[in-house]
C-alpha cells in the first residue's frame, strides 16, 4: 500500500468541513477590507528564500524543501507566503501605480519539521501584505483584521503581543548591548544558540531551547534602544489598536522567525485549551526594506500570516455545523418524476437555492432518510397526479407543514421560503 508522505495528511470529513468554513470567512473578510488576492508558484528559486527568511535562520538552514529540476535548477518549495508575494511585486512591476498594494494568499507551505502538535511538513497558510505604505494605521489594521477575523471564526480571549524593533540602526545598537549581556553565558546556550551569538544575536529571543531560561529573563530591553522617531512610530500604532478595542500587550522578547521584519511584530495568541494553553494563531510584522533588498525601490510593507492547521484544531472546542444544511432534497418513484427532479434541481440551483436528489435507485422511504442525513430544509415530493395538475408538494422538514405550489411558482416559493 502507498501511503501519504511523513508530516503531511488528507483533510476530509470534519476537517474539510471546517477548512471550508475558514476558507468561505478569510475570503470575505478579506475582500470586504478590499485586499486583492494573489496566488504565486508553491516552489520558487532557492536564492530567493535564502535572501528574504534569511540564510541563518531555521527555517532556512533546517527547514526547507530544495530540490533540483531535471534542468539543474535550485528550486526550493515555499515555507512561507511573503517572499514569493514580494517577488511578484517586483517582477511585475507592482510599485509604478497604485500604491498601497493589498493582498491576500491562501495556500500550503511546506517545512521538514519534526511533525506533531499541530505541526507538519504540508501546511496551509493564509495571509496578507501591503505593499507601500508606512503610516501606523496600516500596522494597527494588518493586526485588527485578523483580529476580528478570528473572533468570526469563533475563538475568545485572543490576546496581541507586540513589540517594536526599530530602524536597523537601533536593531544594531540593541545587538552589540545583547552582546555585550550574554558574553558571560556563552558557554550555557544552546549549539544553535552559540552559532547565533555571531551571526545573529536577535534570533536567541527567539529561541525554544534557551528562551525561557533565566538568562534570557533578564536581557536588555530592545525597547530601551529605539530612536525618538522609532519610540513615536510605535506609540501611535499602540493608539490606534486602542482605538479599535484590540486587546495587546508589549512583549519586548518577540523577534519572530523571519530575518526581514523590522519596526512593528506581533503574535496573536489563542488561549484554547486545546492548543495546550497560549498559541501563536498568527504573526507577522513590518518590513520595509524588503522590496529593495530585492531590487525594487524602496517600499514600506506589513503583513501576517496564520496557519490554518492550528486554527482548525482549535475550533474543534467551538460548536462547529459539521455539514452545511441542504435547502432542499427533491423526492421522486418514476421516470416522468425523475426528469423533473433533474430540472428542478437545476433550476433551483442557479436561482441559489442547494439541492439534491437520489441517483442510487433508492426507494421513497429511504430517500427520507437521506433528506434528513443532509439536513435538507425542504422536501420537495414529486408526483405524476399533481405534476399532471401543474402542482408541486412542498414539504417544510421543520414545521412539517405541506403545501401545494404551482409549478411555475415553485422556484420564488423556495427562494423566498428558505
Ligand atoms: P513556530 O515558532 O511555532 O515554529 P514560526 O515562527 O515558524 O512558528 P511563522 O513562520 O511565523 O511561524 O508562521 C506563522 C504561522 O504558521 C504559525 O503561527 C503557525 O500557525 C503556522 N505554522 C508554522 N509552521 C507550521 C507547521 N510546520 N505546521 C503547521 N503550521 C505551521
Ligand atoms: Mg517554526
Amino acid at each position: 500500500m502507498i501511503t501519504k508522505p511523513k508530516g503531511c495528511y488528507d483533510i476530509v470529513d470534519k476537517e474539510a468541513v471546517k477548512f471550508k468554513i475558514m476558507n468561505r470567512v478569510i475570503e470575505y473578510f478579506c475582500e470586504f477590507y478590499n485586499y486583492d488576492y494573489i496566488r504565486t508558484p508553491i516552489f520558487e528559486s532557492r536564492d530567493l528564500f535564502h535572501r528574504t527568511v534569511g540564510s541563518d535562520t531555521d527555517i532556512v538552514t533546517k527547514e526547507t524543501y530544495d530540490f533540483k529540476d531535471r534542468s539543474d535548477r535550485e528550486l526550493t518549495l515555499r515555507p512561507e507566503g511573503t517572499a514569493g508575494v514580494v517577488r511578484s511585486f517586483i517582477e511585475n512591476k507592482m510599485y509604478g501605480t497604485g500604491l498601497p498594494k493589498k493582498f491576500y494568499y491562501n495556500g500550503t507551505m511546506y517545512r521538514y519539521e519534526r511533525p506533531g502538535n499541530g505541526r507538519n511538513r504540508e501546511f496551509t497558510q493564509f495571509g496578507v501584505e501591503i505593499l507601500g505604505s508606512n503610516d501606523p494605521m496600516t500596522d494597527a489594521e494588518v493586526i485588527s483584521m485578523p483580529y476580528r477575523l478570528f473572533e468570526e471564526l469563533g475563538f475568545k480571549d485572543l490576546n496581541v503581543k507586540i513589540n517594536n524593533l526599530g530602524a536597523k540602526s537601533d536593531r544594531e545598537n540593541y545587538k552589540n548591548a545583547l552582546k555585550e549581556y550574554l558574553k558571560p553565558y556563552i558557554d550555557d546556550l544552546c549549539e544553535d544558540c552559540k552559532v547565533r551569538f555571531e551571526t545573529n544575536p536577535l534570533r536567541i529571543l527567539d529561541c525554544k531551547v534557551d528562551g525561557d531560561s533565566e538568562i534570557l529573563k533578564n536581557v536588555p530591553s530592545i525597547l530601551d534602544y529605539q530612536s525618538e522617531e522609532s519610540e513615536k512610530r510605535f506609540k501611535k500604532v499602540l493608539e490606534y489598536l486602542t482605538y479599535l478595542d484590540v486587546d495587546y500587550e508589549v512583549d519586548d522578547k518577540i523577534v519572530r522567525g523571519l530575518d526581514y521584519y523590522d519596526y512593528t511584530v506581533f503574535e496573536i495568541v489563542s488561549n484554547a485549551e486545546v492548543l495546550g494553553g497560549a498559541s501563536t494563531i498568527a504573526a507577522g510584522g513590518r518590513y520595509n526594506d524588503l522590496v529593495e533588498k530585492l531590487g525594487g525601490p524602496s517600499t514600506p510593507c506589513m503583513g501576517f500570516a496564520s496557519g490554518l492547521e492550528r486554527l482548525s484544531l482549535a475550533m474543534e472546542e467551538m460548536n462547529m455545523q459539521e455539514k452545511r444544511p441542504l435547502d432542499a432534497y427533491i423526492l421522486y418513484v418514476n421516470e416522468e418524476e425523475k426528469l423533473k427532479a433533474l430540472m428542478l434541481a437545476q433550476d433551483l440551483r442557479v436561482s441559489g437555492v442547494s439541492a439534491d436528489y437520489d441517483t442510487t435507485g433508492r426507494s421513497l422511504k429511504s430517500q427520507f432518510k437521506e433528506a434528513d442525513r443532509n439536513k435538507a430544509r425542504m422536501l420537495i415530493l414529486l408526483n405524476s397526479e399533481d405534476l399532471q395538475k401543474g402542482l408541486i408538494t412542498v414539504k417544510d422538514n421543520i414545521t412539517k407543514e405541506e403545501t401545494k405550489i404551482d409549478e411555475n411558482e415553485i422556484i420564488d416559493y423556495m427562494v423566498s421560503n428558505i
